[in-house]
């Protein structure tokens, strides 16, 4: 087992490698593991992020990958780490093939699992006709026929929102709109339709979307179609080391629990991203990387001032917890 490594980060998604930068530049001895799973990758590009908007999310993170080969204290691996442990000198995590790496610090990056409802003809659409965020896709099928997949209040605000995109939009509410009368007025007055037909599919060449199939064997021309989504942990490891989860709102289902320098409540494990709850974007999951990084580069600088003022029996004043 190597136990050099100042901090492993699990994860090269936009979080893991914008830490993964900045503890570079820091000089800091890291590991990077990385199971290739960014959940955007099906995207076919990445909206809203300012110097990169549009770009294909695989080339984005190959330059994140190539500006972190000019550091030399940072290794990136492929694979994927399956288990973690805590003990007195450190965090101990398990790669999948049975390899044991030890760290100081260990940022859990590992994204999360966004689950959407089961309706035939998702999967193939997922992150292009068919997605969860509109300011995410909005623009790339502006005045289209837009359909949202839902109902009651939370339908309610999602085509209201979509309204910023087009002036075509329907709620498929897929059963009952569960609507009370001034929801349903607000509706009215946006000028977005109601369709209660049950849903049985959506229609479309490939990856393309023309129509909801309704089970009476009705259609609906549709171009683009928001769905909800809840966020569930991807990987175990939080877990495994007893951080706090908690639900945040009814979107992220058990984020790990961070303090504003983005520790996670078990002592040498921080958390950004996806998997702590954050605004879900690309530029969210870079800033909390990079800050979450930081606060690392601190915590090891303190501690290793400290154990050498203990070594030399010059007991300090404990410095904040970084
Ligand atoms: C379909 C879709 C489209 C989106 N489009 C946009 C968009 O256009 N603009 C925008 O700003 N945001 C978009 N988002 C949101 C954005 O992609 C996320 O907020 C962002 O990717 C979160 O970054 P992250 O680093 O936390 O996680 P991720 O990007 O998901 O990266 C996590 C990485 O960790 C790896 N990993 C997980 N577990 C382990 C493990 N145990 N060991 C090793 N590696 C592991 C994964 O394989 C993955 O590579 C989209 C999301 C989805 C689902």
């Amino acid at each position: 087992m190597d136990t050099n490594w100042e901090c492993i980060v699990v994860g090269a998604g936009a979080a893991g490698l914008s830490a993964a930068l900045v503890l570079g530049r820091a000089r800091r001895r890291t590991l990077v593991i990385d199971a290739g799973e960014q959940s955007n990758r099906v995207a076919h590009g990445i909206g809203g992020l300012l110097g990169h908007d549009g770009r294909p999310p695989d080339a984005f993170y190959a330059a994140g990958r190539e500006e972190l080969a000019a550091y030399p204290a940072v290794e990136l691996r492929s694979g994927e780490i399956v288990g973690a442990e805590r003990d007195d000198d450190g965090i101990v995590v398990e790669l999948a093939g049975g390899r044991r790496e030890r760290a100081r610090r260990v940022l859990l990056a590992p994204g999360m699992d966004y689950r959407r409802p089961e309706l035939p003809g998702i999967e193939q659409r997922w992150g292009r006709s068919v997605f969860h965020c509109p300011f995410c896709h909005g623009w790339e099928v502006r005045d289209g026929a837009l359909g949202v997949l839902d109902r009651g209040e939370s339908g309610v605000r999602r085509a209201l929102l979509l309204r910023a995109w087009s002036d075509d939009v329907t709620l498929y509410s897929n059963g009952p709109a569960e609507l009370d009368e001034d929801e349903a007025e607000l509706l009215r007055a946006a000028g977005v339709e109601i369709d209660e037909r049950p849903v049985a599919g959506l229609r479309g060449p490939g990856d393309a979307l023309t129509a909801i199939v309704f089970e009476d064997g009705g259609e609906r021309a549709c171009a683009a179609l928001l769905v909800p989504v809840t966020l569930h942990q991807r990987s175990p490891l939080a877990e495994q080391l007893g951080a706090e989860l908690a639900s945040k709102g009814p979107l992220v289902a058990d984020a790990i629990q961070v303090d504003e320098g983005f520790h996670s409540s078990v002592a040498g494990v921080s958390a950004a991203g996806d998997a702590s709850g954050q605004m879900q974007s690309v530029a969210n999951a870079i800033a909390a990387g990079s800050n979450a990084a930081a606060m690392i580069v601190h915590g090891l600088m303190n501690d290793y001032a400290e154990s050498a003022a203990r070594a030399a029996s010059r007991p300090v004043r404990t410095a904040p917890s970084m």
